[in-house]
């Protein structure tokens, strides 16, 4: 693994650049597990921005365990996320599956998400690492940290330094309760190993709503840079990810009690 002084990602928004790293203040990612229209993204855009997020959240292209269920609007929910990135500024992090729509996401995406369930899809991390725009690689939820870094370093190795590591919950032997288990313990574990930017995301991390803001206020105290966090305007009506989701005016309260802790920098 490579070593040395914590690196920071930065990334060029409409708003502005915002600095993902230890040595930067938090940055919030936030908004809908899927874009589902028009209104509703750009609806939760405005009320995300308004809390105080710097980027939003949506997936175009959905892995879902059932075939049957929802896969994402696809390029259509790209240009919906391009209406809510002019009306706001936000950046935008959206999920690359397939390596054949790379060219067409990186059009739209501030940072190219690679998601839990492809994060030792290899060929899939070479392609991000030979292009230019920063990448979100979240955890898989069965992988060791050495899996993680390893996967992160195939994007490093490929020539893209600008990586930023999402814990986003594994599974354990207790799915009853909470969908994953939030393994906050990697913060400090990954400060030991590797220079790069820590997300977390208490949202997949729990899969409910309730348990959200505790555990983003626990990722704080554990010295994450970075949070994502899923909100959606009627949680109820989802399309995906509606029991986890927050509804804007919880995130809104959420965002005011994490200022009160603040980010160590
Ligand atoms: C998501 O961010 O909506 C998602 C599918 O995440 P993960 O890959 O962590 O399950
Ligand atoms: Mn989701």
């Amino acid at each position: 693994f490579r070593h040395g002084e914590p690196s920071e990602v930065v990334v060029p928004t409409p708003n502005g650049p915002v600095a993902f790293g230890q040595h930067h203040p938090l940055v919030v990612t936030a908004g809908p597990c899927s874009v589902e229209n028009e209104q509703m993204i750009v609806e939760t855009a405005r009320r995300v921005k308004a809390a105080g997020a710097q980027f939003l959240r949506g997936g175009a292209y959905k892995p879902r365990t059932s075939p049957y269920a929802f896969q994402g609007h696809g390029e259509s929910a790209l240009q919906l996320l391009a209406a809510a990135r002019q009306a706001t500024g936000l950046g935008i992090i959206t999920e690359l599956m397939d390596a054949a729509d790379l060219d067409v996401l990186g059009e739209y995406a501030d940072v190219i998400q690679i998601g839990a369930r492809n994060m030792q899809n290899f060929s899939l991390l070479k392609k991000v690492g030979a292009q230019p725009k920063p990448v979100l690689l979240k955890r898989g939820m069965a992988a060791t940290i050495e899996d993680w870094l390893m996967a992160a370093e195939y994007i490093l190795a490929a020539g893209n330094p600008n990586v930023i590591l999402c814990e986003r919950g594994i599974r354990t032997f207790d799915r009853q309760y909470a969908r994953n288990t939030l393994d906050l313990a990697v913060v400090p574990v990954l400060r030991t190993l590797t220079h790069l930017p820590i997300m977390i995301d208490p949202s997949h991390g729990t899969g409910r709503a309730e348990y959200v803001p505790s555990m983003a206020m626990a990722a704080i105290a554990a010295g994450a840079d970075s949070l994502m966090i899923e909100v959606h305007p009627n949680p109820a009506k989802a399309l995906s990810d509606g029991p986890q989701s927050l509804t804007p005016e919880r995130f809104d309260r959420l965002m005011q009690e994490m200022a009160v802790i603040g980010k160590a920098v």
